[in-house]
């Protein structure tokens, strides 16, 4: 968890990636049913342009018809969700009828001006999803992706008047969340201003201490 532009799903996705496990993010499923014009996505397109978040109804109901799929089996990296205390509670139940829980929840503590610079700059995959950025990570060739040669594109809500809606949602919605996984042992908060390589590696230490304070 973090804002918007601590780098969560440019992480998640390596991450899922190196641990070869699916990654799950709601921001992507939505902006998925946005492109494909479904119902969920025209119920939802209204509030993401706006910055404000979805109804909990309805991303928590999509997140159940995600994990109820066979790949998830081994776990999963969440990536935007839970966004507030309701939606905590909610997975917190959907993963207990399913006799697990979530293992370690990692918070990308990140300066507004870096959230700023990041999300004025971002640009995404219209294919694959995979994100870049005009001066961090610029692609190898112009609006183009590295990974299947998709065309980028800059989000609709990484504009600036959107940007500082989703601040202030984050704030009053989403940062609760720190307290609530805090108080129940999960919370791992680590710096996310660097660079991304950078935050990888510390995710990746914290992911093998638990893995190994696991297997003892
Ligand atoms: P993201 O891709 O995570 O930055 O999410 C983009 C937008 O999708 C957010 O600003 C919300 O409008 C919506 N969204 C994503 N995940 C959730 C969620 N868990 N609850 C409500 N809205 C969400």
């Amino acid at each position: 968890m973090g804002p918007p532009g601590a780098g969560k799903g440019t992480q998640a996705k390596t991450l899922a990636q190196k641990l070869k496990l699916p990654h799950i993010s709601t921001g992507d499923i939505l902006r998925q049913n946005i492109s494909q014009n479904s119902g969920l996505g025209q119920q939802a397109k209204d509030f993401m342009n706006k910055g404000a978040l979805v109804p909990d109804e309805l991303v928590t109901e999509m997140l159940a018809q995600r994990i109820n799929q066979p790949d998830i089996q081994n776990g999963f990296i969440l990536d935007g969700y839970p966004r507030n205390i309701n939606q905590a509670r909610a997975l917190d139940e959907m993963l207990k009828q399913r006799n697990t829980a979530v293992d370690l929840v990692i918070y990308l503590d990140t300066s507004e001006p870096v959230i700023i610079q990041r999300l004025s700059g971002r640009l995404v995959c219209s294919v694959c999803g995979a994100n870049f950025h005009i001066e961090n990570m610029p692609p190898k060739v112009n609006m183009t992706c590295d990974n299947c040669g998709g065309k980028l594109y800059q989000r609709t809500d990484d504009n600036a008047e959107t940007i500082k809606k989703r601040l202030q949602v984050y704030l009053k919605e989403s940062s609760p969340l720190i307290q609530y996984y805090n108080q129940r042992q999960k919370l791992h908060s680590l710096s996310a201003d660097e660079d991304a390589e950078i935050v990888l590696n510390k995710i990746v230490d914290l992911a093998k201490e638990y893995r190994d304070s696991y297997k003892v």
